[in-house]
């Protein structure tokens, strides 16, 4: 087993050591290549299979980034004093959700005191507040709030992922460790067939969807660029990718993220579908 390397939970074999820097969106203004992402071939071996249920069960137990693997059992351990009487999850987020949705939502990562703690992604802490109250208002999410993982919350022909399935300190992945995760999140998407438009909340989770396409062949010139409202079209057998802020205490506390601009974003999103037909991909 290298140095540095972990243990498979499964199979007991080792995973490879981190995946090097620089395997983002390349800059060269030709635009002539196609990504080949360094990816963690282990990652994709635990999270291989043909059912969502089972990939659920598959990522939650993942150990791939030590350097995750001990801040979210850390903070699983220590507990915020507001939560000290609630158990924590203390392990990767599931994808959750429809299982055959139309619109995907994909985060940057679990908070350490909201999804870390209750297991499901936005869900127990203020931007969940945030994003559910808009999804609820488009349409998408049977309720405006997501409190816990019992809470009877559904979203409606959508789905929601973390593009890093493990809180991360100071909620800033490593890139390595988002390349690494992708892994998770490739085999998810070949699950879910009928998804034409994906909402990125944040610039991180923008450029991870950006690099899970290139991996799927994907060229685009130039490079889209995050911001909120903007709607990428890779290619007509992708999905269509939307920006959105995140909806964080830094930007809707001070008023860079509203409201209004949150549900203008899902509307949209709900109204692009009509104009991006079923393809197979
Ligand atoms: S971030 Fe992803 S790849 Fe890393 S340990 Fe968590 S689930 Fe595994």
């Amino acid at each position: 087993m290298g140095q540095g390397a972990l243990p498979h939970p499964l199979t007991g074999q080792a995973f490879p050591s981190p995946v090097p820097p620089g395997t983002g969106w390349p800059e060269d203004p030709a635009c002539h290549d196609t990504l080949v992402a360094g990816t963690a071939d282990d990652v994709g071996v635990l999270s291989a299979t043909d059912d969502l249920d089972e990939l659920g069960a598959r990522v939650s137990v993942c150990r791939a980034c030590p350097r995750l693997v001990a801040w979210r059992e850390d903070v699983a351990l220590k507990k915020r004093a507001s939560f000290a009487d609630q158990p924590y999850w203390g392990r990767p987020i599931a994808g959750w959700g429809a299982a055959n949705p139309s619109v995907l939502i994909v985060g940057l990562a679990p908070a350490a005191n909201g999804g870390n703690r209750t297991g499901r992604i936005f869900t127990g802490d203020s931007s969940g507040d945030w994003l559910f109250a808009s999804l609820h208002r488009t349409g998408l999410a049977r309720q405006p709030t997501s409190l816990h993982a019992g809470d009877g919350q559904a979203l409606i022909d959508a789905r929601m992922v973390a593009a890093v399935r493990c809180a991360p300190p100071d909620n800033k992945p490593t890139p390595e460790e988002i390349t690494r995760c992708l892994d998770h999140l490739d085999v998810e998407l070949a699950l879910l067939p009928n998804v034409r438009v994906v909402v990125a909340l944040g610039k991180i989770g923008f450029d991870a969807w950006l690099q899970l396409m290139k991996r799927r062949g994907a060229r685009a010139c130039p490079r889209p660029q995050f911001g909120h409202g903007v709607v990428a079209d890779l290619d007509s057998k992708l999905p269509l990718l939307m920006g959105c802020y995140h909806p964080s205490r830094q930007n809707t506390n001070t008023g860079k993220l509203t409201a209004p601009m949150m549900e203008a974003v899902f509307g949209k999103a709900r109204r692009l579908l009509e104009a991006r037909p079923r393809t197979a991909r």
